[in-house]
């Protein structure tokens, strides 16, 4: 169903994204062993890539919520146990796994243990192609963040089976998490393929919500679709919300929007008060880095230091809010205008 919420998983439920699953597959076959793929949150990253891994042997990392090494092993282990069975089957005989039911269990620690690496190393001798993908991998913080790069830098330079998918929201603080132009970076002078998830087109979004809503034997009008794309833009992720909030009743689209500011207020309410700052001067129309900087000294009365504005612009730039004083997203340039500082 379209509308479902969750990240969708087989290429069958996948909306479009042809252009996409084709590269992949191709950079796969080929034998990439580095790809990142990029895109603001809700643009559909995850349901292409776990779509993606159904005709692949694979396994999906989610990496939100991950700060010591026993979270990433338990990670590691229920994408094993979701992985398929000859996966399963072959992980049977390494030391350190424990196959009870259909669950995979890890050793990590202590005698007979095995490593993340240690995995990849057994996977590279599977006998064909295996992709590991790591779901925002950005926010990983050291020391895991460390085991994870040079994991990734060593299967790049001596696992020649394996190929890994480092996708992310955030996609200035994955690149920078990537690091292949940061001498210090144990990734640093590597190659990766970038691939750009993008916002659905106008009429793809309007295909999208037709699709979605003659699924559930809903024949809304073309004015309503025209007028939820204008405030949801191409995201599918939005337009799903905007989806399902309208079947469960909810045939007001300003309530529909008032819900969705919410959420998106929530998230951008862990910023700093500095970065709400200049998210609140850009939603008023602040088109430049002068006009940013008078906006904040009208609201607060205080001068903000030239080095302090100029990196907090930076920062949201990384973080994939803004782009040259634009929302990339427009429900967070409406979240921007109401958040409190
Ligand atoms: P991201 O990982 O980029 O944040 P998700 O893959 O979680 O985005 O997608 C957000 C929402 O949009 C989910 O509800 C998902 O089901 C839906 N969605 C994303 N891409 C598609 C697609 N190509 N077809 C149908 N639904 C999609
Ligand atoms: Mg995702």
């Amino acid at each position: 169903m379209l509308f479902d919420p969750r990240p969708k998983s087989s290429r069958k439920e996948l909306f479009d994204r042809e252009r996409e699953l084709n590269m992949l597959d191709r950079l796969v076959e080929r034998g990439d062993p580095l790809i990142l793929v990029l895109g603001i949150r809700r643009i559909g990253k995850t349901s292409l890539l776990k779509s993606f891994l159904e005709k692949w042997y694979g396994i999906y990392i989610d990496m939100r919520g991950i700060f010591r090494e026993s979270d990433l092993y338990e990670r590691v282990s229920e994408s094993l146990s979701s992985s398929k069975w000859k996966i399963k089957k072959f992980l049977e005989n390494i030391r350190g796994v424990r196959i009870v039911g259909v669950e995979v269990r890890l050793k990590w620690r202590g005698k007979d243990s095995i490593s993340l690496l240690g995995l990849l190393e057994e996977f590279n001798k599977f006998g064909e192609r295996i992709v590991v993908v790591f779901d925002e991998t950005q926010l990983v913080r050291p020391p895991i963040s460390i085991e994870v790069k040079n994991t990734i830098a060593y299967t790049y330079d001596h696992l020649e089976n394996i190929t890994i998918i480092l996708s992310g929201s955030e996609i200035g603080l994955l690149k920078n998490f990537v690091g292949v132009e940061n001498r210090e970076s144990p990734l640093y002078g590597r190659y990766a393929y970038e691939l750009v998830v993008d916002r659905f087109s106008h009429d793809l979004s309007i295909e999208f919500l037709k699709q979605g809503f003659h699924e559930v034997g809903l024949d809304i009008g073309r004015e309503v679709i025209e007028e939820a794309i204008d405030l949801f833009d191409g995201i599918v992720g939005w337009l799903v919300f905007f989806g399902r909030s309208y079947i469960d009743g909810m045939r007001n689209l300003e309530s529909i929007l008032d819900k969705a500011v919410n959420i998106a207020l929530e998230e951008l309410d862990k910023l700093s008060r500095n970065e709400k700052l200049v998210l609140k001067a850009i939603a008023y129309n602040s088109k430049s880095w002068s006009a940013v900087r008078r906006f904040i000294e009208e609201e607060t009365g205080f001068t903000i230091p030239k080095s302090t504005l100029s990196r907090t612009i930076k920062k949201l730039e990384k973080l994939s809010i803004i782009e040259n004083y634009e929302f990339l997203d427009p429900i967070y340039k409406q979240a921007s205008k109401k958040l409190r500082i």
